[in-house]
């Protein structure tokens, strides 16, 4: 009798390669872990404030656009593979006006659904099976997951407050070049500032000292890229803004990939992201674009273009900022008072951004299979765990750290969520004694 195949060995067999390689995200498990528990307070979405999404000036916006019957009638129509030209060039005038160094030509700017979409668009374009990438330990888990996809491998190097350390940096490409592996690395991938998950802002000696390394890598070693992920860059509460790396050195327009969204700063739903990059590789990555879309949404383009030209958007961040303001300190607060006294337990204070990163007693095992998740989700709280945030090769992945965002709840949800897990805290730690 012949073996009859089973579903799951048929559909597995439908599925290329590539698609294999991207199984196993726990972006969707988390989520169907969360549906699960109904009442639970979320800590862990990095979706952005529902309070103050731009709904009024959204509503002026297309108003306004709806006035301009010619515009209208462009917005409606494909666009470019780049994207609207105009818009681009707004862009730059917009995004650069206090970093004029730094400020490229138009033409290097490729406009994306969201700068996730650019990342993909850089892995897929740059990046072959067992080709290198450097990026913090811990690093955005999205473009982890990325790497993975296209057989990419991740390297992690240590970070603290301060963002990626630079010493480490400094000994993990010694590393690769003593390993024979030179020719593999490929890019470092930086968030600069108000990390994603860890909080932390590159601070301008280590911006300095990042080009300086990848200049003197590229006269000894060849190519070396820099994705600089901008995502966060305009979510400051505190201090002042920091330089871009491209206004650091004038050369480094030719190797820093600048990425830049108005998600987190505006609206996720409109999902505007763009990249900036050196004019070699402008080509070759609108060919792969067109292979993708042709050209990412061109009406949110122009949303976008008039959101920037009619002012709302420097109307808007303010209020956003505010917002965010409000919710970190209520979270940092929230730490203080229900945490401060647990041995072990200590966080970072970003000045930007969405999250804070927690770390906790080494024996706590914050993973999804863990004892705390299991109280935590019982409690009705959710969070990240940090170990999904670790590169696989580099710094070991620490099964103790949270990653927390104040994004999507209240000051009072954000209060309460934070009470939940010290709670969760308590009885892991308590069970833990007793094993
Ligand atoms: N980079 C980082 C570090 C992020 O946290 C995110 C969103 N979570 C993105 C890029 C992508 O955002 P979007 O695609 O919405 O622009």
């Amino acid at each position: 009798m012949q073996n009859t195949p089973t579903s799951a060995s048929l559909s597995k067999s439908q599925f290329s390669y590539r698609a294999g390689l991207s199984s196993g995200q726990p972006i969707g498990r988390l989520m169907a872990q969360a549906l699960a528990y109904p009442n639970l307070v979320s800590l862990a979405a990095g979706f952005v404030d529902n309070a103050t999404l731009p709904c009024e000036a959204v509503e002026r916006v297309v108003t306004r656009l709806a006035n301009q019957p010619e515009l209208l009638r462009k917005s409606l129509q494909y666009a470019s593979t780049a994207g609207n030209d105009e818009f681009r060039r707004a862009l730059v005038d917009w995004n650069y006006r206090d970093w004029p160094d730094a400020k490229p030509n138009a033409e290097r700017v490729i406009l994306t659904a969201g700068s996730n979409q650019f990342l993909h668009l850089l892995a897929e374009a740059l990046l072959d099976p067992g080709d290198i990438v450097i990026a913090a330990s811990p690093t955005y888990f999205v473009f982890l997951g990325m790497l993975r996809g296209v057989g990419a491998r991740a390297i992690g190097v240590q970070a603290d407050d301060d963002g990626m350390c630079m010493d480490a940096l400094s000994e993990t490409l010694d590393r690769i070049v003593a390993s024979g592996d030179a020719k593999r690395l490929k890019a470092i991938y930086t968030v600069t500032d108000f990390d994603n998950p860890g909080g932390s802002t590159l601070t301008l000696q280590r911006r300095q000292r990042l080009i300086e390394m990848v200049q003197r890598w590229r006269r000894e070693h060849g190519p070396l890229l820099i994705f600089s992920d901008n995502a966060y860059q305009l979510l400051r509460f505190d201090g002042e803004a920091l330089p871009p790396l491209p206004e650091i050195s004038a050369d480094a327009q030719d190797f820093v990939i600048e990425l830049g969204t108005f998600s987190k700063s505006f609206s996720p739903g409109i999902r505007v992201g763009w990249g900036v990059v050196p004019d070699s590789l402008v080509p070759q990555l609108l060919e792969i674009k067109s292979n993708i879309d042709f050209g990412s949404p061109h009406f949110s383009q122009v949303i976008m273009l008039e959101t920037l030209r009619s002012g709302e958007f420097d109307r808007h961040l303010p209020v956003i900022l505010e917002g965010y303001r409000a919710k970190r300190n209520a979270m940092l607060d929230a730490l203080e008072r229900h945490m401060s006294g647990l041995p072990g337990v200590h966080w970072r204070e970003p000045k930007g951004g969405l999250y804070v990163w927690l770390t906790l007693p080494e024996h706590i095992d914050a993973s999804d299979t863990g004892l705390l998740w299991q109280h935590a989700t019982q409690n009705g709280v959710l969070y990240v765990p940090g170990g999904y945030c670790f590169p696989p090769e580099g710094v070991p992945a620490q099964a103790n750290t949270i990653r927390l965002s104040y994004g999507v709840q209240s000051c009072q949800g954000v209060s309460e969520g934070i009470l939940r897990i010290s709670d969760a805290i308590r009885q892991a730690a308590n069970a833990g004694i007793g094993d």
